[in-house]
């Protein structure tokens, strides 16, 4: 067999057009777009990077966008003040400040301030409690999750009863997914199984998974003989394992490769993700959703 790719390059470009019409309509008629802040401090290239990617695909929305860039040394109190003045501008519906922090900055602190009707990650406490109510408390499912979600639902892989067995149970992967599959509802309704370092067999788990979405961060890890002919293989790991010349630009570049052994799996599975390019792209994405909601909830169109 040789599975369905799921291609978050695709599927992204589908929701990113459905997302920039729905900022036209509203800016017609009600004179207002989403505003997105991303405050980064410091200058850690990988943070810069995925700034940098957040910011472009906000203005080819059409969002108002403010890049908030402040110096390594920033004391935690300053930080904290500077999410206050955000969360009272009215032109900002999302507050993303990127993680890692340095490490004198309590990132629990600084996250929890960020007003829940803004934190467009999903990750205040308050978020993740009507992540666990579900239904229509939730307002920002967090955007990793909410990306593979999308994934599955837009290739059309059956939900409805479906074993899902989630490898990894952090916060911003495995818990949340795990929640999101389990509740009652079209794209979920599903049986879920959350494995992870303490699990004592992981391949039983994996063999029985319609739907197997792996976040270990351990490339490999999930061998082919543990995936079910015609399963879906949802590989969330990216992990560096080398460094390449890229052809486009001449230069070094990391070598990614997921949790899941790619190329034996896809002869077994019904669906798979490839790294990169499958559930990556997906993120940002549905940043940008949540961001685009977050001013839909403050007309009341939501
Ligand atoms: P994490 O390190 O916080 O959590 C990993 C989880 O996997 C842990 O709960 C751990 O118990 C489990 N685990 C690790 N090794 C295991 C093993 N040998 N057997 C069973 N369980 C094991 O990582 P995370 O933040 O959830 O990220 C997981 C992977 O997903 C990483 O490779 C990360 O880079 C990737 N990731 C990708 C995206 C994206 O594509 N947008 C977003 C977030 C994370």
């Amino acid at each position: 067999m040789t599975a369905k790719l799921i291609l978050g390059t695709e599927i992204r470009e589908v929701i990113l057009k459905e997302i920039e019409e729905e900022v036209k309509e509203i800016k017609a008629k009600y004179g207002k777009v989403p505003g997105l802040v991303t405050i980064l401090v410091g200058s850690n290239p990988a943070s810069v990077s995925y700034v940098t990617l957040k910011i472009q695909t906000a203005q080819r929305l059409g969002f108002h966008e403010v890049q908030d860039t402040r110096p390594e040394n920033m004391s935690e109190a300053e930080l904290l003040a500077l999410i206050d003045k955000y969360n009272k501008d009215d032109l900002i519906h999302g507050i993303l400040v990127q993680l890692p922090l340095p490490k004198h900055i309590d990132e629990k602190k600084v996250l929890n301030a960020i007003d829940p009707d803004k934190d467009v990650d999903g990750f205040h406490p308050i978020n993740v409690g009507r992540l666990m109510i579900g239904g229509s408390e939730v307002k920002f499912p967090p955007c990793t999750p909410a990306g593979i979600q999308e994934l599955i639902v837009r290739s059309g892989v059956p939900t409805d009863g479906a074993e899902v067995v989630v490898v990894g149970r952090s916060n911003i992967v495995g818990k949340p997914i795990a929640v999101m599959m389990m509740q009652k509802g079209p794209g979920a309704n599903a049986t879920v199984t959350v494995v992870h370092t303490a699990t004592k067999d992981l391949a039983f788990h994996c063999k029985r998974a319609d739907i197997l979405i792996v976040a270990a961060g351990v490339p490999g890890l999930v061998k082919p003989e543990w995936i079910k002919p015609g399963a879906c293989v949802i590989d969330v790991g990216v992990n560096r394992v080398g460094e390449k010349i890229s052809e486009k630009t001449g230069k070094k570049v990391p070598i990614l490769r997921g949790d899941v052994d790619f190329e034996a799996a896809k002869e077994i599975a019904g669906w798979i993700t490839p790294v990169p390019g499958g559930v990556g792209p997906m993120t940002i994405t549905m940043l940008m959703k949540n961001t685009l909601k977050s001013l839909k909830y403050k007309l009341g169109l939501m």
